[in-house]
């Protein structure tokens, strides 16, 4: 920055009352803070540790159970019988990526701790990693001091970098969706599992001028959203925190979403009552702003996916819709396959005032013939067209003793794989006949007409493989499949 620049600087920052030297460096006031984790009360140290050492880890693959200190493996849940760490049963970390006896990874932990010094606020966030690719890496000690705020009326003030962000400028930003990472209260997300703050002087804060009327407490001893937003920005700024707090809100105070009115929204008794009761988050208020109901098994349907609930909203009635979806067995999740045989009806021009179109006998069956009738409305030729391409591709055809791997062969039985899997496949029919891309399945000798894992290649490679509910492709036919396509032969689109 040029003298200039920072003389201009300086001049803009008089009304912020920021302090320079004659350097025109930033000069701030010197605050009695903490520098490290060692200078803190035994207190907290003691509440990092417990928290982040005393989780036990569950193998995803074979579900035993380990500390999450030592990673041995545990019978007794309460006490480590390697290091003797006490262990909390109900904190459970779930592993789903490696596998527990070969961990290679490095969990951090976050934690905010608040403090008052001469009536300032101050905030410090603390982490911890848990480095597991090193086995003689000492845990106990790698605590850091990674920031500490001052937290201001109208903003917040990073004591290490100097770095400041007026409350204002950051709501201005999230309406127009700016996203600007250098920014000091959009930066500060974690995941919840892995971040906790200490609780014991919260008394104190709500006692400063600065907390005084906003509920703080109440809100942080009902939540597990720790970052500066719910600890900051909503309760300092934003207007209605203090009533969803006061109003038992909980969920709707984790994300305070600006610009609405919920003491307008919430004015009839019975309907507060009820978001109270549900302690609603905000995807389901804006449902409920969709679709006003007061009944907890409309609202699980209307929050499932807002974009659906929106268009379906205008077309069909959910009260109506759900006993049909109990009628047919259909699961809520469903409700997304509900929302394309919608749109193909749409497509097809079929009359949606119809209820027979909107409520088919038999969904599933009916859904199917929509998509074939769609497939041939958009190009009628496109059952020969895969069929050809089929033929050219059982080039690449495999079997073996229990294994058959063969192209798809017509729409019908791209939806069919799709309804037997629970993916996607269908959509991609039209594709699929220009050879953009290449549709295989992969079934048992024994029983070639269930779907086991279907395969999507492009230029001559595996682009996806799954098994049923889009999991993971077992072992064994992994093997299967990395050696079938290191001899496919690519059929080039001409
Ligand atoms: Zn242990």
């Amino acid at each position: 920055m040029s003298i200039y620049d920072k003389m201009k600087k300086r001049s803009d920052d008089m009304m912020n009352q920021l302090k320079y030297d004659k350097d025109f460096n930033e000069i701030y006031e010197e605050i009695d803070c903490f520098s490290s984790v060692f200078e803190m009360d035994e207190k907290v140290r003691n509440f990092i540790e417990e928290k982040s050492s005393s989780f036990i880890i569950e193998d995803f693959t074979d579900e035993k159970k380990y500390c999450s200190n030592c990673l041995s493996p545990l019978n007794d849940l309460k006490v480590c019988p390697n290091c003797n760490q006490k262990l909390n049963p109900k904190k459970i970390l779930y592993e789903s990526i490696w596998n527990v006896k070969h961990i290679k990874d490095v969990l951090s932990f976050s934690f905010f701790m608040f403090d008052i010094k001469d009536s300032k606020v101050l905030l410090y966030l603390i982490t911890k990693y848990l480095d597991y690719t090193n086995p003689y890496y000492c845990r106990k000690q790698e605590s850091f001091l990674m920031e500490t705020y001052e937290i201001q009326k109208d903003k917040v003030v990073n004591l290490k970098t100097g770095e400041q962000e007026y409350y204002q400028d950051y709501e201005d930003k999230a309406i127009k969706k700016e996203e600007d990472s250098s920014r000091i209260l959009s930066k500060n997300f974690y995941n919840p599992d892995l971040t906790f703050l200490y609780k014991e002087n919260l008394e104190l804060l709500e006692k400063t001028n600065l907390y005084r009327y906003t509920n703080i407490a109440t809100f942080l001893n009902n939540t597990n959203q720790y970052n500066l937003l719910t600890l900051v920005f909503y309760p300092l700024y934003c207007p209605q925190f203090e009533f969803l707090v006061k109003m038992g809100l909980y969920h709707l105070a984790e994300s305070c979403p600006y610009k609405i009115n919920y003491k307008k929204d919430a004015l009839e008794r019975d309907l507060l009552k009820f978001w109270k009761k549900e302690n609603i988050t905000e995807k389901e208020y804006l449902a409920l702003k969709m679709v006003p109901t007061k009944k907890k098994e409309i609202l699980n349907f209307i929050s499932y996916d807002l974009t659906v609930t929106k268009y379906l909203s205008k077309i069909i009635s959910f009260p109506r819709l759900i006993n049909y979806f109990k009628s047919q067995k259909l699961k809520k999740e469903e409700i997304e396959s509900y929302f394309d045989y919608i749109k193909y009806s749409e497509k097809l021009k079929l009359n949606l005032k119809d209820h027979h179109i909107l409520y088919p006998d038999s969904f599933k069956e009916t859904f199917n013939k929509r998509l074939c009738e769609f497939y041939l409305l958009i190009d009628e030729h496109i059952n020969e067209k895969i069929k050809s391409l089929a033929e050219t591709l059982s080039i690449n055809s495999y079997e073996d003793d229990t294994y058959l791997i063969f192209p798809a062969t017509s729409v019908e039985s791209l939806i069919e794989e799709s309804s037997q899997m629970s993916n996607c496949v269908r959509s991609y029919a039209k594709k699929y006949s220009e050879n953009e891309l290449q549709i295989y399945f992969m079934r048992e000798k024994k029983n070639p007409t269930k779907s086991l894992v279907t395969i999507h290649v492009e230029n001559k490679k595996i682009y996806e493989a799954y098994e049923k509910f889009n999991t993971p492709v077992s072992k064994e036919r992994e093997k299967i499949l990395k050696e079938w396509e290191s001899h496919l032969i690519p059929i080039l689109n001409s």
